[in-house]
């Protein structure tokens, strides 16, 4: 069987060490393992990219740890409103939905999505009537509620600002003393065929209004896989993601300047994307299974695993 290798993230932003405890460092620790056991289950096997990366970040969807699926943010409204997207870079076939507000797994939705010829974005509750056609789970908007999240929100309701999950938890620890972090879900894949896939799924922004959608279910902007350069899953302030086309600006830097993986993110992550003030990071495999963990924020949740060592690999922080 051939190389493969899995990378993912679960949101970047001001993540530092004074601020996690030692606990919720371990909880988040465990859950990224959770979720690269879930995509090494399937890739191990002899399964394809676009399973592993689905499964991966439906793990990430259902913990509430994370800013995606359960755990997903409030909107000005005090509602959750999912979006997320899938890519398989073999056949550039893509998924994506938005305005999710009752399905358990947005990401199940966009991979259905993603085998259909008719279209490949869908949203509110078009897509919701599409997904009963798969019976994907449905559940109450209130199953996505968790009293953090709920507190991030109180900060910042009956104002203009809308906060990234990580901008949210500085400002109730400033004011209330909460302690946890969250953040956007997002997996790539090299399968042992050397197939790529990316998928990202979120919750966007605390307080979000009129709609509002971000970088994670923008194909090109959030999520982008190309065999012939990369897979990629970004995570961060969306509206910058979405104006320099993160994901598609470093497959096209590959393909088209002859950039290695690592030049590309490195470039766009740290010089372009700062140059114009956008905070973030990714995940991204390159077709010859090479990983890059790039962000330019003070912390990333972030794990990798490849079958060259088998070894699950987690961290939070810089260094
Ligand atoms: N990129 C997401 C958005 O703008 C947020 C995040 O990554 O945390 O909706």
């Amino acid at each position: 069987m051939g190389k493969y290798t899995l990378a993912i993230h679960g949101g970047a932003g001001t993540i530092t060490r004074t601020m996690l405890t030692q606990e919720v460092e371990n909880d988040y620790k465990n859950a990224l393992n959770l979720a690269l056991i879930a995509g090494n289950d399937i890739l191990k096997k002899g399964g394809i990219a676009a399973d592993a990366v689905e499964a991966a970040v439906k793990v990430m969807e259902d913990s509430p740890l994370f800013n995606a699926g359960k755990g997903a943010v409030y909107s000005s409204e005090g509602t959750h409103e999912m979006e997320c997207s899938i890519m398989c870079g073999k056949t550039l076939q893509a998924g994506a939905v938005a305005g999710i507000k009752l399905i358990k797994n947005p990401i199940a939705l966009a991979r259905k999505v993603l085998y259909d010829e008719n279209f490949v974005y869908i949203s509110g509750e078009g897509a919701e009537k599409y997904a009963q056609k798969y019976k994907l789970e449905f559940v109450e908007n209130s199953y996505f509620d968790t009293p953090h999240r709920y507190e991030q929100w109180q900060a910042v309701k009956d104002t203009d600002l809308v906060l990234l999950d990580h901008d949210a938890d500085n400002l109730v620890n400033d004011g209330k003393g909460g302690d946890y972090k969250f953040g956007t879900a997002g997996a790539v894949a090299m399968d042992s065929y050397g197939n790529l896939a990316a998928a990202t799924s979120t919750g966007g922004l605390t307080n979000k209004k009129f709609g509002r959608l971000g970088d994670s279910s923008m194909i090109g902007g959030g999520t982008y896989a190309n065999n012939k350069t990369c897979a990629i899953s970004c995570t961060g302030y969306g509206e910058y993601f979405i104006r320099s086309v993160v994901a598609h600006d470093i497959s096209c830097l590959m393909e088209y300047k002859g950039l290695s993986l690592k030049q590309a993110c490195e470039y766009v992550v740290k010089d372009k994307l700062v140059k114009i003030g956008g905070e973030g990071g990714l995940c991204a495999v390159d077709s010859l299974g090479n990983i890059e963990l790039c962000f330019n924020s003070e912390g990333m949740y972030r794990g990798q695993i490849s079958s060259d060592d088998m070894k699950f690999h987690v961290a939070i922080y810089e260094s």
